[in-house]
């Protein structure tokens, strides 16, 4: 999957050049080894390449991963506490100091006119050779203790000028080490690194495009990632390698675009559309104009020769399964075959049910295979599928994917509920025809992430959910109202509904979420007013078939209340559950939430959901929460997870496997995304197999950096 190749961004080593030539000093240019530079030999640069620093190129494509702010220089006499300060002055009195301990410390005094500072640095004795007395020297840190003194500064001789400081006395870079390197040794590697090769390394974006949106030039945008001038300089630097980094995910997904929906590699369904028009007609409701909407933009890709890949976003209930039922119409209508993979057994069947009755009497034929089924069933459907009879068939990815062959697939529909696996893209379109696929999910995703996980696929939203459904109240409270929150759900037991409780596991290890949900039970079991209602319980460790008796006996109502780890997440349809429980709340993103608030609100009655703080959750947990009670768009859910979360937390999209970046920050950088898909998508439509020597950098680090998928649609 694109996404994961992703993560190998910065590891893969380009060609080193090892070559030295004899007597004559070594050329050092950006395929050198670091063990070339100065002050390296070969023993150090092997600490080098355990951060993967292999070349120069990559000891100056090694960014900070932070700064220090020491450019507040002022005098002695005005340094104050709890600030980070630099001060300017000559070493007066300095020597070793052995403690009792046994370590060798260092102690300075630093003059400057206007008072004296002691320096104290820790297990550092050899800096006595470093700072005798008499040397001018900067130094970084805070004040503290009785005798106003600064522990550890950073610090730096001055042998020419202030501009010329790297350690300190101004944005001091941190660079990620390892053993066996040390802050200022790496500093002045990369110092010599930039000195030598800033400038001639090729530049992966394309002149016209940097000209196009003013970056200044590559080597300039690197010196001031390490060794920022100040913070303006330091912002602009940090977006031109942004930009480029944005810029060449783009780049990936466009050309992976251009590969996959080729011309000619997949079917036209293209019919009349009559037994989509019989499923229609046969409808117990009008479709929503979401619904309307997706169908459109399905049927005009399938209606094309080159193979669909859309993205259907629509929260839990929208309505994307029957969506999906129109677009297999085309293609049964076509004489082709079309699958449903389903993430869960329960799912598959669930969806086979609500697929049959829905297709009942338009003459789509829907058979649903899981893993329960027998042998016996799974040949009499292997040979109707192998006889090419036009079918929908129903199933979990695994069984369809590895158990059954599809001579005549020509539409995928992959239902991954609250995830972005995506990956079945690429086992599909492996040679020949290429089937159409459609993805659907319940997870909204903010526009950037879905931008830089899955920018290789046309989108469809479905904002709104069909009219009807009763009103949805959604509540926050804590862990010592318990007893009211039993109270209520005793109320609408007695009225004929049922509650779902959720609970996060709290401890970590295998067995914990089962754990978590056998405590609730005993709990709820144990409370007067619940004591007349049967509770059942779900969790990850039940095997398929007892998840599905639990379910069944919750369906059915003769379970009340159904105590469940996250498992609920995948879909559960029960119109008559009409409160949700969530204990430890704070322990879930608020898309999670949202998705499993939906998992009530289904029927005509009205639903709510109590989200209940954990006695350990701080204020901004609960303040979180509230976030929950003021909107019903699982848009604005995400985009505020995104905000307050960071993209890693936002769920699903982690197992989608986040491109990882170390410049741009999806929190913020929209508008880069933006340009940089643009710009990207004009290279790759002017030049698809960028073979324009403006484009030979860029092609060599795609090669370098993303290479699997890569190969698809470079070749040519
Ligand atoms: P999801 O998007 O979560 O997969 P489903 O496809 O399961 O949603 O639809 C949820 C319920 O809403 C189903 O019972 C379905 O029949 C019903 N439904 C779908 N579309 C409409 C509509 N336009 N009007 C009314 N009910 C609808
Ligand atoms: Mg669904």
């Amino acid at each position: 999957m694109l996404a994961a190749d992703a993560e190998t961004f910065a590891a893969v080593p380009r060609g080193v050049s090892v070559e030295r030539r004899s007597g004559a000093a070594p050329r050092l240019d950006a395929r050198t080894r670091v063990q070339f530079l100065p002050g390296i030999g070969p023993q150090r640069a092997l600490a080098y390449e355990r951060l993967g620093l292999v070349t120069l190129e990559h000891l100056v494509r090694h960014f900070p991963r932070t700064w220090l702010d020491a450019t507040q220089f002022v005098k002695v006499r005005d340094l104050r506490r709890g600030e980070l300060l630099t001060v300017t002055g000559t070493v007066k009195h300095a020597g070793a100091l052995r403690t009792r301990g046994g370590r060798a410390d260092f102690a300075a005094t630093i003059s400057d006119g206007t008072g004296t500072l002691p320096c104290y640095w820790f297990g550092q004795s050899w800096l006595a050779r470093t700072l005798a007395p008499g040397t001018q020297v900067v130094v970084s840190g805070e004040i503290s203790g009785a005798e106003r003194q600064m522990t550890n500064p950073m610090f730096e001789v001055v042998e020419d000028d202030l501009e010329s400081l790297l350690h300190a006395g101004r944005l001091v870079p941190v660079h990620s080490l390892t053993r066996g390197l040390t802050a200022r040794g790496f500093r002045q590697a990369v110092r010599r690194a930039l000195d030598l090769v800033a400038d001639q390394l090729p530049d992966p974006v394309p002149a016209a495009v940097a000209a196009a949106h003013s970056l200044a030039p590559l080597g300039a945008a690197l010196r001031e990632i390490h060794f920022p001038t100040d913070a303006v300089a330091l912002e602009r630097a940090r977006m031109r390698l942004a930009f480029e980094e944005l810029f060449l995910l783009q780049a990936v997904m466009g050309l992976r675009r251009r590969a996959l929906s080729e011309e000619g590699r997949a079917l036209a369904l293209a019919g009349p559309g009559a037994l989509a028009a019989r499923v229609r007609a046969a409808l117990p409701f009008t479709l929503t104009q979401g619904q309307e909407a997706a169908v459109r933009e399905i049927t005009a890709d399938l209606a094309r020769p080159r193979p669909m890949l859309r993205l259907v976003v629509g929260d839990v209930g929208s309505g994307k399964t029957v969506v999906a039922l129109l677009a297999a119409c085309a293609a049964v209508e076509a004489g082709q075959q079309a699958a449903l993979l389903a993430p869960t057994e329960i799912l598959a069947h669930q969806h086979g049910a609500s697929l049959q009755r829905l297709a009942e009497g338009s003459g789509l034929a829907v058979a649903v295979i899981t893993g329960s089924a027998s042998p016996g069933e799974r040949r009499a459907l292997q040979a109707r599928l192998s006889a090419g009879e036009p079918l929908l068939v129903v199933g979990t990815h695994a069984l369809l994917e590895e158990r059954l062959q599809f001579p005549a697939l020509s539409l995928a529909i992959v239902d991954e509920q609250h995830r972005f696996g995506v990956r079945q893209r690429a086992a599909l379109a492996a040679k020949g025809v290429v089937p159409h696929l459609l993805v659907l999910t319940a997870t909204p995703i903010p526009r950037t992430l879905q931008l830089a996980c899955f920018g290789d696929l046309d989108l469809s939203v479905i904002r709104e959910r069909p009219a009807g459904r009763g009103r949805m109240v959604t509540r926050v409270t804590s862990e010592e109202k318990f007893p009211n929150v039993v109270e209520f759900m005793a109320r609408e037991l007695a009225a004929g509904r049922q509650a779902f409780v959720v609970v996060p596991s709290i401890e970590e290890g295998p067995r914990a979420d089962l754990k978590a949900a056998e405590t609730e039970v005993e709990r709820l079991r144990s409370q007067p007013p619940l004591r007349a209602y049967q509770l059942g319980l779900l969790h990850g460790r039940m095997k398929a078939d007892e998840k599905r008796a639990v379910m069944e006996a919750f369906r059915a109502g003769t379970l009340h209340v159904l105590v469940a780890t996250t498992v609920v997440e995948v879909g559960v349809d029960v119109p008559n559950a009409t409160l949700m429980v969530v204990e430890n709340a704070e322990r879930f993103g608020l898309t999670q939430l949202h998705q499993l608030r939906g998992r009530v609100g289904r029927g005509s009655h009205r639903s709510v959901c109590v989200l209940v703080a954990g006695s350990l959750a701080g204020a901004r947990a609960r303040e979180r929460l509230e976030v929950m009670t003021t909107t019903d768009d699982g848009f604005e859910l995400a985009e505020a997870d995104l905000r307050m979360r960071g993209p890693g937390e936002l769920w699903g999209v982690r197992q989608a496997g986040l491109p990882a970046f170390r410049m741009a920050d999806l929190t913020r950088d929209e508008p880069l995304m933006l340009e940089a898909r643009e710009a990207a998508t004009a290279v790759v439509a002017a030049d698809p197999h960028l073979l324009a020597p403006e484009h030979a950098a860029l092609r060599a680090t795609l090669r370098e950096r993303f290479a699997q998928p890569l190969e698809l649609a470079l070749a040519g």
